[in-house]
């Protein structure tokens, strides 16, 4: 058997392996390879694989020593590429180590650059250069480098000691430190490093690069990257490579430079050439944010030649990658040298802008376009802006503080913390918080997580915060230099104010602005790339996408944002609240009571007719919004209870209305009480108790859509009973609602047509499918229910525990689930149900049609698992609408490209875009749809039956 290869060897223009993997080399080590594949200008080096990550933890954070021996030859083979010896005391070969996951995980893992310098090379680098000053700004760096993350010492010492050094010699930037002054700062560097470690720093280079692989593979494991990817919700990568890479200075002087560019602009998406660079800076400089950078354009005047062939590199790679590409390179004395490629990240509008672009350049087709499209970015394409006309324009101008570099846009209002730990805890609380910082570090992740916004003083476009942010799709500020922060008084001097902990203010990501105060943000228009590529969507997708509407606003709302009909409008939400007059709302309220409380038939038929009007205006609104399109309506679901009043002054107000007494009322209400109502007299069990309810409901449906017919719109209502447990239950109610809908349409002498159809959302309703679609026209699985009634775990409290479930077990959870089963559907359990259920209903009726209401339908995966089963449709909330068309795209194009590989003599499927990363982001963040839900001024009750941040299908009960 071959011995397994570990290490892998690149330089001189050659790639020594056919390994492309990202899953072996990590991204950058893939990066490497492939850009010295296609003749791009790489330094030599050699990437230590992920397999050999996954050793070192299983040996106890050691190397076998079979791929120690495999380093050491590849050391030699550099060696002898670049005609140097690792930290030889004349003409030293100086490394960088730098880590790198399959996935970026931005300043997250760790990296030591000029590696091999000592204290005889440093002498020897600056005599070959002649340079002093570049040999020991280099070994200050190496020093500082290695003591903090290979040697465990904090930064803050070593970092004051150079800031010291510059204050009393009255310069502001490390580049005006002669030679002497940064070989004095070595000694002090190293002589602190012997006072805290009791040993000299080392000076064996060999030992360095042991140091260097182990703080490289530790860091993997390293309390900020474990957070990072919990919260990053990435659970698929197995380490990180370790790159090893012959140094090139950046540093050197004038004639040297570092930048990291995109080859597109990530934040607009326009196809011009976008970065930050600095002149005679070295690696990290840049993404530090430690001087704010140069415009990457300025490199035209200050590096032509450079220049030149950066521009040639970003050409070929965009052309190699057919993606928007995120280089590092570095250039030593004018000339270029690439020392990373990646995919780069971009804003959600800048995503839609590429992919559309690049299939109008020929680059990729529709179909890699939309494969590209994750849901988080569709979602976000839907970010706050300040709301310019609430606020008004020069009350504006006032308000602002402080001009920033624009660097992730939308805008977020918020109250300033100074530190990651207080955002973290005010957001808990449920505050809205700006995390202001001088500039972040990863050690920040968690609180810039729960921000709203960040803002820097320092840093540029891509420094730690920008890249971050802008992973997020989080509102960003960064180099505010007028900024004067004291991050101990937890206080900010600008513009002549003191802001303290706790002051409010707004951050305009796309314009860098800052303004004093909370302002009013409001959401923007859609871009014409979004419109485009989800036309392309709509081109070759099979499911239809409906939506869950309640209101004609939201029906409007979503026939903008693509819904082909109403899937489910929960008609009980109509009783709480009338959006065109919103003075009636109380009258529905009381109309609602009066039924509930009604002693005996007539009393409640009174109360409904009270009702019946609104209802039927409601539905006129809906169906006029959806003019041609099918509408789902679905009979009262919710038990009686939840409408009851809660409190006296609403016994009060309905005793008024009713005529009742006060106790009588009351005892009426705790006769409605149930111990267990999510399980109790619901759903269509209300109209077998109270038939009058569907004979007052299916009325207003059924002379809504006359009138509406009468008035020229095309109507197709669909009635739906909830919760069916049985045929002959179903029957009952679908006979009782034929006998009311048949009469009105025939004395109106109206021509449209009316489905009778139920939900399948309880376990023995998709077990005895078969039977009920006897009487069904069409299904609509309530997965909500479902999934509440398949696992028997309460969709109002699951989200407590259901952490335990879904956390890996290295966050102390028991990973018994890869999702939570109320966001992404269980295809195995509940999955099982819902195609068994189309499978023997269509078996009884051929036509049968079939979707899914529950929250599922607008989850991405969920979507994809309905294509699969062969569902006619989704029906999501609105502003998920178009998740689910992606969605539905992305399931015909993994299909074919699945068929075609099973095909006998195919290759195997490229890795696809699209399932690159798990659609996690969508649910974690409580997306545009459910905070829109959350905002609607419905009652209570009703509200906890939306979505809900955690658990989204909640319902409430008691
Ligand atoms: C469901 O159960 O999936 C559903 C759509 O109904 P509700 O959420 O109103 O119970
Ligand atoms: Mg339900």
């Amino acid at each position: 058997m071959a011995k397994a290869q570990y290490v892998y060897q690149f330089g001189g223009g050659v790639a020594q392996t056919t390994v492309t993997s990202k899953d072996i080399l990590g991204g950058k080590g893939a990066g490497l390879m492939e850009m010295t594949k296609i003749g791009l200008p790489v330094p030599a080096g050699f990437t230590i694989g992920i397999p050999a990550c996954e050793e070192y933890y299983k040996s106890g954070r050691k190397l076998p020593k079979s791929i120690v021996e495999e380093v050491k030859v590849a050391l030699a083979k550099l060696e002898r590429t670049v005609g140097k010896k690792l930290g030889d005391s004349k003409d030293p070969l100086l490394v960088s180590v730098r880590s790198g996951a399959a996935r970026s995980m931005p300043g997250m893992l760790e990296t030591i650059l000029n590696l091999g310098l000592n204290d005889k090379s440093v002498e020897g680098l600056a005599a070959k250069t002649g340079n002093p000053r570049f040999a020991y700004d280099s070994y200050r760096r190496f020093i500082q480098m290695y003591s903090t993350t290979a040697m465990g010492l904090s930064k803050e010492p070593m970092e004051e000691m150079l800031s010291d050094m510059k204050k009393k010699l009255g310069v502001k930037n490390d580049t005006e430190l002669k030679a002497d002054d940064l070989k004095k700062l070595c000694e002090e560097f190293k002589a602190f490093y012997r006072q805290k470690k009791g040993e000299a720093f080392p000076q064996d280079p060999l030992e360095q690069l042991w140091g260097a692989i182990d703080a490289v593979f530790n860091s993997w494991e390293a309390e900020k990257s474990v957070t990072y990817r919990r919260v990053e919700k990435i659970t698929d990568l197995k380490g990180t490579a370790v790159n090893v890479v012959q140094m090139v200075f950046g540093n050197k002087g004038d004639n040297s430079g570092t930048g990291v560019c995109f080859t597109r602009d990530p934040n607009s998406g326009e196809n011009v050439f976008y970065g930050d660079c600095l002149i005679n800076a070295q690696g990290e400089d840049v993404v530090a944010g430690i001087r704010t950078p140069l415009k990457l354009i300025e490199l035209e005047t200050k590096l032509p030649k450079a220049y030149k062939q950066l521009c040639q590199v970003r050409k070929t790679l965009e052309k190699n990658f057919k993606e928007m590409q995120d280089l590092e390179f570095t250039i030593e004395d004018e000339k270029l040298y690439m020392l990373q490629c990646r995919t780069g990240k971009r804003l959600p509008a800048a995503a839609f802008k590429m992919a559309v672009d690049m299939v109008g350049e020929g680059l990729i087709t529709k179909a890699e376009a939309i494969a590209r499209i994750t849901p988080e970015q569709v979602e976000g394409v839907f970010y706050p802006i300040i709301d310019v006309a609430a606020v008004g324009a020069s009350k504006l101008k006032e308000l602002k503080i402080a001009q920033g570099i624009d660097a992730v846009p939308g805008s977020a209002a918020g109250k300033l913390m100074f530190n990651a730990a207080d955002a973290e805890i005010e957001t808990k609380k449920g505050t809205k918080v700006i995390l202001i910082r001088r500039e972040t570090s990863p050690e920040d992740v968690g609180g810039m997580f729960a921000a709203q916004g960040i803002l820097t003083a320092t840093g540029g476009k891509t420094s730690h915060a920008a890249v971050v942010a802008r992973g997020w799709g989080k509102c960003c500020v960064v180099g505010c230099e007028a900024l004067d922060i004291d991050e101990k008084a937890k206080t900010v001097k600008v513009g002549g104010k003191t802001l303290k902990q706790g002051d409010e203010v707004t951050l305009n990501g796309t314009t860098g602005e800052v303004f004093a105060g909370a302002l009013p943000l409001k959401k923007p228009e859609q871009t014409k790339e979004f419109k485009t590529l989800l036309g392309w969507c709509d081109e070759i997708r099979r499911l239809k996408v409906c939506t869950n509407a309640d209101t004609p606003r939201d029906a409007e709302k979503a026939v903008e944002l693509g819904a082909e009909g109403v899937g489910l409008c929960r008609t009980e939400h109509m009783f709480f609240k009338d959006f065109k007059n919103p003075e009636n709302s109380e009258k529905r309220q009381l109309a609602i009571q009066e039924m509930i409380i009604s002693d005996d038939v007539e009393a409640r038929k009174k109360a409904l007719a009270k009702l019946l009007p609104f209802q039927r205006e409601d539905f006129k609104g809906i169906f006029t919004a959806m003019d041609g399109k099918p509408v789902t309506i679905r009979l009262i679901d919710p038990p009686l209870h939840e409408f009851t009043p809660k409190d006296d002054a609403g016994v009060q107000k309905l005793s008024k209305v009713t005529g009742m007494s006060p106790e009588h009322i009351r005892l009426r209400c705790d006769q409605l009480h149930e111990s267990n109502p999510m399980l109790g007299h619901r759903g269509c069990r209300l109209c077998i108790t109270y038939p009058e309810i569907l004979d007052m409901q299916v009325t207003a449906i059924i002379e809504a859509a006359c009138e509406c017919e009468k008035a020229g719109i095309k109507v197709h209502p669909e009635i739906m009973i909830p919760l069916t447990i049985d045929k002959k239950e179903l029957q009952i109610l679908v006979d009782q609602s034929r006998a009311i809908a048949d009469p009105i349409i025939k004395k109106n002498g109206a021509k449209f047509h009316y489905m009778m159809g139920t939900m399948i959302e309880i376990p023995r309703a998709a077990l005895l499918a078969g039977e009920i679609a006897e009487v069904a026209e069409f299904f609509s699985c309530g997965t909500n229910d479902l999934t509440q009634m398949t696992l028997g775990l309460s969709r109002d409290d699951a989200g407590r525990f259901l952490p335990d479930y879904v956390k890996a077990e290295k966050e102390g959870g028991k990973a018994i689930f890869a999702q939570d089963p109320f966001v992404s559907l269980d295809q195995s359990g509940v999955g099982k149900l819902v195609k068994m259920a189309i499978a023997d209903g269509r078996a009884t009726r051929k036509n049968l049609k079939v979707g899914i209401c529950g929250e599922h339908g607008g989850e991405s995966r969920s979507v994809k698992f309905c294509h699969s089963v062969g569902m006619d449709y989704v029906s999501c909330s609105p502003f998920r609408v178009p998740i689910a068309r992606l969605a539905a795209a992305q399931a015909v194009i993994e299909e074919k490209a699945a068929a075609k590989a099973a095909k006998p003599g195919a290759k195997a499927p490229a890795k696809k875009a699209a399932a690159k990363k798990p659609a996690s982001k969508a649910e974690k963040k409580a997306p545009v749809a459910k905070r829109a839900v959350a905002k609607k001024p419905v009652a209570k009750k009703a509200v906890a039956r939306k979505p809900a941040a955690k658990v989204p299908a909640k319902k409430a009960k008691k």
